[in-house]
């Protein structure tokens, strides 16, 4: 590592890990000065991809511009075997998007948008009965007379946590709802969104639908929308319970929804891969990844424009300081956010070649707070040396193993060894899949933090012994 890297590290890390120290640290440089150091190459690539691909949706054109601008980028940088692996995929498109409550109070519009693999409503939108469920279990549990014909509305509001732990909790109401109220015969889904944020800007992803079962339109009303559908609820089941005892026909809460996005079938997608040669041919490769693709709505920078900065950052401070021993290769993949094509296609092509380590970034930019491992007991000094090495820039070494990314998922799965450089998510899901996922959100000095972590741990991992890492 750079000495002037070490110092800028050193300052980030006391800055950002706020840790007692006896005596005053030297002033950090600041923000601007972090980004325009002209060494910081996380925040140039996330700052070029976003300013001029912007949103690119995987299988569409915007992504296909992305990765020639990534070959380009990763060729300029002095990476070898820089190249493009295309596979197909699925692709669908958003359309307009409307919702309003219509009934029993006066019209009011929500903020909704679609979540991807919904089905339209068709040009003319629909109306129908809301059927509230407080959570995805509830809506399991209910009996199909509930449901069918409404339109279900799951609630949850999802908790803020360091390490995100809420993600797969509360995502279920997005991952499989609509599956679940569609099964029942519910004619469209509208769910809180998957965020801890209190802006009308709703979180978009993808919902699945197991094989035989009717996509129906499914959407995400931003929060305060849901506080807002959720207190006319209450608001007409205690009208409802009145007007029932007096013997009136009670009005339920109605919402108008138009969702038209469409499915356009199979579409190029790709990879895009670079390498830092190692000097000993024989020793395995370790691979680093993030995930190229993004969602529409705002422009991939948390969510993993940050990540391709990181890793690709790390890789070559790496390359520049000395050739290490093994072959790092960088992975920034297709399609993750629609089902995580390109880490399945890269499996497909490469998984029977052995890879020493995987790494993956995929968790917005604040700083690395936590290092898991899941590394063979061979290891054992390997990992105490990266844990040493990163208490320096206020990380702690976890308890539980690591689980690896999306993109690198089939790989570990199938064996190959991880380690997580985990990154605080306090803030991550006020802006994950948002239009709020914008440049402005990365905090440079935190960015490096990540760049700096990255660097120390992929030295030690490139340049370990075939008898650490077989
Ligand atoms: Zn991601
Ligand atoms: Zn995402």
């Amino acid at each position: 590592m750079k000495n002037s890297l070490r110092t800028l590290a050193l300052a980030s890390a006391v800055l950002v890990a706020g840790s007692a120290v006896a005596i005053p640290p030297p002033p950090p440089p600041t923000a601007t000065e972090l980004a325009q150091s002209g060494d910081d190459p996380a925040w140039s690539i996330t700052e070029d991809l976003t300013t001029e691909i912007g949103p690119r949706m995987a299988g569409t054109e915007a992504e296909s511009a992305a990765r020639r601008w990534a070959v380009a980028r990763l060729q300029a940088m002095g990476f070898a075997n820089v190249r493009e692996e295309q596979f197909d995929m699925p692709v669908w498109v958003r359309g307009e998007e409307e919702a309003s409550l219509v009934g029993p109070f006066l019209p009011q519009k929500l903020a909704i948008t679609a979540l991807g693999n919904s089905a339209s409503t068709g040009a003319k939108g629909i109306e129908g009965d809301i059927v509230y469920f407080p959570s995805y279990d509830a809506l399991v549990a209910a009996p199909e007379a509930q449901v069918k014909g409404k339109i279900v509305f799951i609630d949850h509001q999802m908790e803020r946590a360091q390490d995100g732990s809420g993600y797969g909790q509360y995502g279920r109401g997005r991952f499989i709802g609509a599956n679940a109220a569609s099964k029942k015969g519910a004619i469209a889904v509208v769910i809180r969104s998957i965020g801890t944020d209190n802006h009308r800007t709703p979180h978009t992803g993808g919902t699945n639908f197991e094989k035989g079962v009717t996509p129906i339109p499914a959407g995400a009303l931003s929060n305060p929308d849901a506080d807002q559908l959720v207190r006319q609820w209450q608001r007409t089941l205690r009208m409802r319970t009145k007007e029932t005892a007096l013997g009136y026909t009670p009005e339920p809460l109605r919402l108008k929804l138009l969702l038209t996005p469409k499915q356009v079938g199979q579409q190029h997608s790709g990879n895009v891969i670079a390498e830092v040669p190692g000097s000993d041919p024989n020793a395995s490769p370790v691979i680093i990844a993030c995930h190229l693709d993004s969602w529409d709505l705002g422009t991939g920078a948390i969510d993993d424009g940050a990540g391709c900065g990181i890793i690709t950052a790390a890789a070559k401070h790496v390359m520049t300081a000395r050739q290490p021993r093994r072959t790092i290769r960088v992975l920034w993949a297709g399609a993750e956010e629609v089902g995580v094509f390109g880490g399945k296609a890269y499996f497909e092509k490469h998984g029977t070649e052995k890879h020493a380590v995987a790494l993956e970034s995929d968790f917005g930019a604040d700083r690395v707070w936590r290092v898991d491992f899941k590394l063979p007991a061979s290891a054992k000094a390997l990992e105490d040396r990266i844990a040493a090495e990163l208490s320096a820039f206020g990380i702690v070494r976890g308890k539980e193993p690591a689980g690896g990314g999306a993109d690198i998922g089939a790989l570990v799965a199938a064996g190959v060894p991880t380690l997580d450089l985990q990154q605080d998510g306090t803030r991550y899901f006020d802006l994950h899949h948002t239009p709020d996922d914008t440049l402005d959100k990365i905090d440079p000095v935190q960015l490096r933090q990540n760049v700096v972590a990255w660097t120390a741990t992929l030295a030690i991992l490139a340049n370990s012994s075939d008898a650490e890492l077989p």
